[in-house]
C-alpha cells in the first residue's frame, strides 16, 4: 500500500488535536442521559449505565439490526484503516505501520459475526427441545497495547453479534486510537439505527478503572486480553473470565523438514508487526542434522545471523529485569520492543538494510530470549540431539501456557508426538504461525485466544449463555 506520509501525519495530528487532553471531545447532551457521548466515559458506573441502556436497546432489536450494526463497526475498520492504523502506531510506537493497517483491515473482514450464530435442536418420542444461545449483556474487555483498536473491532463485532454491549478498559499506551474508533463505531451506529453507546470506553484507563469493571455488578461477563498480570487478575474474580493470556510459541525443524519453507514461514510469523503477536514465533529448535542447514535457509530467505558475540551483546541490552527476590524475573527491555530489525541491530553497533524483517542466531537453551515472550524481532535457534530433545525443550519453553506451537516436519509420527506433548490451543504444521488463525489457513480468525479458561479463538458464541425451550409431545412431525 502506498502512503503519503504527510498526508496521514497531518491527519493524525488533526484527529489527536480533537481528541483533547482528556480524550472525550464529544458532545454530551443535557439533561443527563448518555446518547451523544459516543462511547467516551472517564467514570466506570456511568459507563456501564451507558452499557446497559444500550443493551436494553438491543435485546428489542432484530438479527438484521445486529448485521447493520456490525457493519458499521467492519466498513469503518476497513475503509478507514489507513488512518487509524497510522494512529496507532504513532501512538503506541511498537510495531510496523503496514501491519497495523492490514490487521484493522483484515479484522474488519473476518470476525465472525451474526452469521456465526445458530440454535441446536434435539428432536424425539416427547417432542422438541431448542437450544438457543442468548447474550449476557454487559461485558466487561480489557484490550493489550500491541493491538489495541484491532482487539476492539474483534471484541466488539462478536460481543455485539451475540446480542451484548461492551465497557472497555483499554491499554493507557493505546487509549487515544482506542478512543477514535470507538467513537466513530458508536456515531456511525447512532446515526443509522438510533442506538448509542454500544461500546463503551474509559478514555483515562488505569488499574483502578479495570478493577471496577472486574467488579461492578452489572457486568455479567468479563473478556481480557493480555499478558501475566492481567490474566492473574481477571482469574481471581468472582464472576466468569474469557482470559485471553500470554504465549511463548516455540517452533520445532526436524530433519524431514522441507528447510527453505519453514525459513519463509518462521520470518513471516516472527517478523509481522516486529512478533508482536502473541502466536508469533518466538524461539526455535533445530535437529542438529538439520541445524547448519536451516541457518543458511534463514539467511536465503532474507533474514540476518548475528555471530555468537552479537548474540551476546544483543541479550545484554535487549533483556533486563524486573521484580524483587523471588519474584525477579526477565523483561524484554523497552527500548526494543516492538522495534524494526535494524534498530534492534544498531543496539549493538551493527548497520543492516532497514528491509531485514527479522535477526536471529544460535543461542543454547538457557539464553534468556528463550524463555522471554520478546516481542521484538529476534529469534534464538537452539540446537537439538534428536526431536524428541527439541520437543521436550519446546515445551519448557512454552511455560505451559498452553497457547501456540508450530513444527516443520514431513513425519506424522514427530508432529503427532508434539501436539500430544504441547497441548497447545493452536498447533500449526508447515506454515506460519498466523495460519493457524484462518489467515493462510483454514478456519476463522480472533485476535483474543482464550487459552488458560479454553475457549480458544473468541467467536460470537464464546460470549452467549445457553436457554432451551421445551415443547412436550408435540410438534416433532416424523414417525407416529
Ligand atoms: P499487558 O498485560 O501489559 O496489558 C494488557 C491489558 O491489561 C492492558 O489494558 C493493561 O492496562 C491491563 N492490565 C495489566 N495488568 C493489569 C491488572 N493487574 N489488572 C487489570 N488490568 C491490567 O499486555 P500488553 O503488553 O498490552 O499485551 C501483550 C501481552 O498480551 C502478551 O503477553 C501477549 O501474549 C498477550 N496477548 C494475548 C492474546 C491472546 O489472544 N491470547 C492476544 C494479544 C496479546
Amino acid at each position: 500500500m502506498q502512503l503519503n506520509e504527510t498526508v496521514i501525519r497531518n491527519v493524525v495530528e488533526e484527529v489527536l488535536s480533537r481528541l483533547g487532553s482528556n480524550g472525550a471531545g464529544v458532545p454530551v447532551v443535557a439533561g443527563g442521559g448518555y446518547q451523544g457521548r459516543f462511547g467516551m466515559f472517564t467514570c466506570v458506573d456511568e459507563a456501564v449505565a451507558a452499557a446497559r441502556d444500550a443493551f436494553d436497546q438491543l435485546s428489542r432489536r432484530t438479527m438484521d439490526d445486529r448485521k447493520r450494526i456490525i457493519d458499521h463497526i467492519r466498513r469503518i475498520s476497513i475503509d478507514q484503516c489507513v488512518e487509524l492504523g497510522t494512529m496507532e502506531m504513532e501512538e503506541t510506537k511498537i510495531g510496523r505501520l503496514e501491519h497495523k493497517i492490514e490487521k484493522l483491515k483484515v479484522l474488519g473482514e473476518r470476525t465472525p459475526g451474526v452469521e456465526f450464530m445458530r440454535s441446536e435442536v434435539f428432536s424425539g418420542d416427547h417432542g422438541l427441545a431448542v437450544i438457543e444461545h442468548a447474550p449476557f449483556g454487559v461485558i466487561g474487555a480489557i484490550t493489550p497495547v500491541t493491538h489495541s483498536l484491532p482487539t476492539i473491532t474483534g471484541n466488539a463485532v462478536s460481543m455485539i453479534a451475540a446480542g451484548n454491549t461492551l465497557v472497555i478498559n483499554p491499554h493507557p499506551s493505546g487509549r487515544r486510537v482506542a478512543a477514535e474508533g470507538v467513537r466513530r463505531f458508536n456515531e456511525a451506529i447512532y446515526r443509522d439505527l438510533g442506538i448509542d453507546n454500544l461500546i463503551c470506553l474509559i478514555t483515562e484507563p488505569t488499574l483502578e478503572t479495570a478493577d471496577a469493571i472486574f467488579k461492578h455488578r452489572d457486568v455479567a461477563l468479563l473478556c481480557v486480553t493480555g499478558g501475566p498480570g492481567v490474566a492473574r487478575a481477571a482469574m481471581r474474580q468472582a464472576k466468569r473470565a474469557i482470559v485471553a493470556g500470554p504465549g511463548n510459541p516455540p517452533v520445532v525443524v526436524d530433519e524431514t523438514a522441507d528447510l527453505d519453507r519453514a525459513a519463509r514461514s518462521i520470518i513471516q510469523g516472527a517478523a509481522y508487526d516486529n512478533n508482536l503477536l502473541c502466536i508469533s514465533e518466538k524461539q526455535v529448535f533445530v535437529v542438529d542434522r538439520v541445524f547448519d542447514a536451516m541457518m543458511a535457509a534463514m539467511e536465503r530467505a532474507g533474514a540476518v545471523r548475528l555471530s555468537a558475540s552479537e548474540v551476546e551483546a544483543f541479550t545484554k541490552v535487549a533483556i533486563t529485569s524486573v521484580g524483587e527476590g523471588g519474584r525477579k524475573h526477565d523483561v524484554p527491555s523497552r527500548d526494543f520492543l516492538g522495534k524494526d530489525a535494524a534498530v534492534l541491530a544498531a543496539g549493538i553497533g551493527k548497520t543492516i538494510s532497514p528491509n531485514v524483517e527479522l535477526i536471529y542466531g544460535e543461542t543454547d537453551e538457557s539464553n534468556p530470549f528463550v524463555p522471554v515472550e520478546q516481542m521484538m524481532p529476534f529469534l534464538p535457534f537452539v540446537r537439538s540431539r534428536d526431536v524428541d530433545e527439541a520437543i521436550e525443550m519446546a515445551y519448557r519453553s512454552e511455560h505451559g501456557f498452553r497457547h501456540t506451537a508450530m513444527i516443520h516436519s514431513k513425519n506424522v509420527d514427530n508432529m503427532t508426538k508434539m501436539g500430544k506433548v504441547m497441548d497447545t490451543t493452536l498447533f500449526v504444521k508447515n506454515g506460519p504461525s498466523m495460519a493457524g488463525l484462518g489467515l493462510g489457513g483454514e478456519g476463522y480468525l480472533s485476535f483474543s485466544i482464550a487459552t488458560p479458561t479454553g475457549e480458544g479463538p473468541t467467536t460470537p458464541l464464546t460470549f452467549t449463555r445457553e436457554r432451551r425451550c421445551s415443547m412436550i409431545d408435540n410438534l416433532r412431525i416424523l414417525g407416529k
